[in-house]
């Protein structure tokens, strides 16, 4: 039987064959996208076929790391409870200078003062912040 004051596990990342790389970029504060050498169309996130031309033919590239705010929204209820005493966080899509869009939390600023059109670039996780390996802030 559990109790309120049990230790709440931190999700890990599933890392596959697919998404290795990305990760261990990640890691280093790197971020990658897929590059498809058919018709040169950049995705993320990764994926076995290009979701343009569905040629199998995928490289991976590095990004610089800046992007634009697509849409953003605060969480004060976390999305899992090991994330308690980090609400209230801002979760986003950014878009990428080199166009795609990701999922992401903009860190380093007040929540709600994170703005659509706004500046962002990319920063790596502390080594035991939680949520995922690299973030965007403010530029
Ligand atoms: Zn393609």
């Amino acid at each position: 039987m559990s109790g309120e004051h049990d230790e709440v596990r931190v999700p890990q990342r599933v890392s596959t064959p697919l998404t290795a790389p990305y990760w261990e970029a990640a890691e280093k504060g790197n971020l990658l996208v897929q590059v498809c050498i058919d018709c040169g169309r950049l995705q993320l996130y990764p994926g076995a076929v290009c979701r343009g031309c569905w040629s199998e033919h995928l490289r991976w590239r590095s990004v610089e790391g800046s992007g634009t705010v697509w849409t953003t929204t605060v969480a004060e209820v976390p999305g899992h409870p090991a994330w308690r005493d980090a609400v209230p966080y801002c979760i986003a899509i950014v878009e990428l200078d080199e166009g795609p869009r990701l999922l992401t939390n903009i860190v380093g600023c007040d929540p709600y003062a994170v703005g659509v059109r706004q500046r962002v670039r990319l920063v790596r996780a502390g080594d035991h912040e939680p949520g995922p390996p690299l973030r965007f802030m403010p530029c």
